[in-house]
């Protein structure tokens, strides 16, 4: 009988639901949010961690790729680093080779994913994306590609004149596999109007989610923390990810995202620059998340964003994904990141060796491609 020591007695009654595995309600939520007691929400997470993946920590052997930070609402998202006008200094927009190239990084690793995201341009159309896809699956055979946001789905929908569904049906014909789980940031019509108003809303993100999901593409869920939002909005936000994935059961990943306050006009208002979230915070988010979301199977923290270290400790905090080797991480490296571009496969392995954890090298879908015992050799392949 696993025994699970509380100093917060107000802990009591979430921990017999967990141990029990009964759904937490939106004020169970709260309670653990405000809780001190780190080590006992911590120890009850790694409990209903362990009890849907054991110690197994999945990562991906995959390159990020940022075609293009040339975003239409570069003034709209105030916590964005990223995002340039056309003719911004530091504005880019890679060709098809140019993108091509920077994967050949691949070419010498074992990258089984690329993970595709970038602002939203206001001149191209969805024929650069499914020729990208198209492309590099041709280059790098077996390779899984996850790529664009709901928000860029609904942004080339735009551009196209044609549907959101449609724009995924063509995309998954080019090769399209999975779905990144950004653009949600927070859910709340306040919050959002404060940091992001105009970005698609919230309904919509919900939506295409669900066209996604029944078009057979998974994809992931994201919440960003840190800002202006309350524990209210954070738990209104989570609950909405919940009830979306009740109804249609896409969801792969929940990933909360550290909000990073450098270069961007949020965090000068705010006067956060040159801050962080707290470690406390951080190992709350993913604890959390680990809880209150019974219904997602996994709950990753992306390392470059909260620090490697931060991200191994997170091990027994719920988290059951170190992401990848990402290789060249642009998007919070832009908002003040001071970790690693990437990583390497061995460093990723070592680093969850580290924590106790058993190493599975992942495809985009969590089928496992490697998994690893302690001698860094693959056990089954
Ligand atoms: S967060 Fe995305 S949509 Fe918003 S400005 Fe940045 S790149 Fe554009």
């Amino acid at each position: 009988m696993e025994r699970i020591t509380l100093r917060d007695s107000k802990l009591e009654s979430v921990a017999e639901k967990v141990l029990s595995n009964e759904r937490l309600s939106l004020d169970d939520g709260l309670d653990l949010f405000k809780t001190n007691d780190i080590v006992g929400l911590g120890s009850l997470a790694d409990f209903a961690n362990r009890r849907i993946n054991g110690d197994r920590v999945y990562f991906s052997s995959n390159q990020h790729l940022n075609p293009t930070n040339v975003c239409i609402l570069r003034n709209v998202c105030a916590f964005c680093s990223f995002a340039r006008t056309p003719k911004e200094d530091g504005a880019y927009t890679q060709s098809l080779e140019e993108t091509l190239a920077e994967a050949e990084t691949a070419s010498g690793s074992p990258t089984r994913e690329f993970h595709i995201v970038g602002g939203l341009h206001p001149k191209l159309t969805l024929s650069y994306y499914t020729d990208l896809i198209t492309a590099l699956k041709e280059h790098h055979p077996g390779v899984h590609v996850k790529a664009l946001t709901a928000v860029e789905i609904a942004h080339l929908a735009r551009i196209e004149k044609t549907s959101t569904v449609d724009v995924l049906t063509r995309l998954k014909a080019a090769g399209l596999d999975t779905m990144p789980g950004g653009g949600a940031e927070v859910f709340g019509t306040g919050v959002r109007s404060t940091i992001a108003e105009r970005k698609l809303g919230s309904a919509e993100w919900i939506r295409v989610h669900k066209e996604a999901h029944a078009l057979d593409i998974n994809t992931n869920c994201t919440m960003l923390y840190g800002h202006v939002e309350t524990l209210e909005d954070r738990m209104e936000h989570l609950n909405m990810l919940r009830e979306l994935q009740d109804e249609s059961g896409g969801l792969l990943a929940y990933i909360p995202l550290a909000f990073h306050p450098d270069n961007n006009d949020l965090g000068r208002e705010l006067g956060l620059e040159g801050t962080t979230t707290s470690g406390f915070d951080d190992l709350k988010n993913i604890a959390v998340g680990r809880l209150f979301l019974d219904n997602v199977p996994h709950v990753k923290t992306h390392w470059p964003m909260v620090t490697p270290f931060l991200s191994q400790v997170a091990l027994h905090f719920g988290c059951d994904d170190l992401e990848g080797t990402v290789v060249y991480e642009r998007v919070y490296h832009d908002a003040g990141a001071h970790t690693p571009l990437g990583m390497s496969y061995e460093g990723l392995i070592e680093f969850i060796q580290a924590a106790g954890k058993t190493p599975v090298e992942r495809d985009s879908r969590y089928n496992t491609v490697n998994e690893f015992d302690s001698d860094l050799t693959p056990a089954t392949v």
